[in-house]
């Protein structure tokens, strides 16, 4: 079952990748495991999946150790600032970096080990009440703020966008964090690079390949409902 639904998942990226003319390595898929059973990550492992996304710090604290070595976790979920020690050594990526003020705490306790974080900025691109994420006109500012700690490296950014029928309704969002993503580089602030749009889940992946995701989130496609 998982593994239709995953290779069905492949064959879409494919497909989109296709009518845009990407290649697929550019893409990496994380499979969004957040409530989901140990059993069904090794699943998944077994069949070549290595990037897992979480929204809850005990999940990954829970799982990760479990996990080979080479399995990567993403923190996609609201980060709480008294949870940033426990997580900081289980993940790979933060995607949810949605204040300045979680930025300076993760900084203040990557200082202690030493570690260098790779983060995401998430921006509440339609702004939604019900989302955490900077707004576009503030998210300049706060690029500004976050790269000038030490330890952190700001890789690109991330949206939620709105729950929607018809995925086309989200291509207006995409296009707007590419171009925010694309107006950032062009100041060529130092520690900030913008490589990565962690945008596009289960319902509108496709398109969100289409305006440039490199990371798509996907996890009811691939596990079935929560
Ligand atoms: C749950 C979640 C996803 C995956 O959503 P699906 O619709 O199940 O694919 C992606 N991103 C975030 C931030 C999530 O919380």
């Amino acid at each position: 079952m998982i593994e239709q639904q995953l290779n069905e998942v492949l064959r879409r990226i494919e497909t989109a990748c296709s009518h845009c003319g990407r290649d697929t390595k550019d893409i990496t898929l994380i499979a969004v495991s957040k409530t989901k059973p140990l059993s069904m990550l090794e699943k998944v492992y077994a069949l070549g999946i290595r990037n897992f996304g979480e929204n809850k710090v005990q999940e990954i604290m829970d799982k990760k150790p479990q996990m080979p070595q080479d399995s990567q976790f993403h923190m996609i979920g609201h980060l709480q600032r008294n949870k940033v020690r426990q997580v900081l050594k289980h993940v790979q990526w933060i995607h949810s970096v949605d204040s300045v003020a979680l930025a300076e705490q993760i900084q203040a306790e990557a200082i202690k080990t030493g570690q260098l974080v790779n983060i995401l900025l998430e921006v509440n691109v339609a702004k939604e009440a019900s989302k955490y994420g900077f707004f576009p006109e503030d998210l300049m500012q706060a690029v500004g703020q976050i790269g000038k700690l030490s330890q952190l490296r700001i890789g690109g950014l991330m949206t939620i966008a709105p729950f929607v029928v018809n995925s086309e309704e989200n291509r207006p969002i995409f296009k707007k964090l590419y171009q925010l993503s694309v107006d950032i580089k062009s100041k060529n602030i130092d520690n900030v690079s913008m490589s990565v749009l962690s945008m596009g889940m289960s319902g509108d992946y496709e398109v969100a390949i289409q305006e440039g995701a490199t990371m798509i989130r996907v996890g009811t496609s691939i596990f079935g409902t929560r």
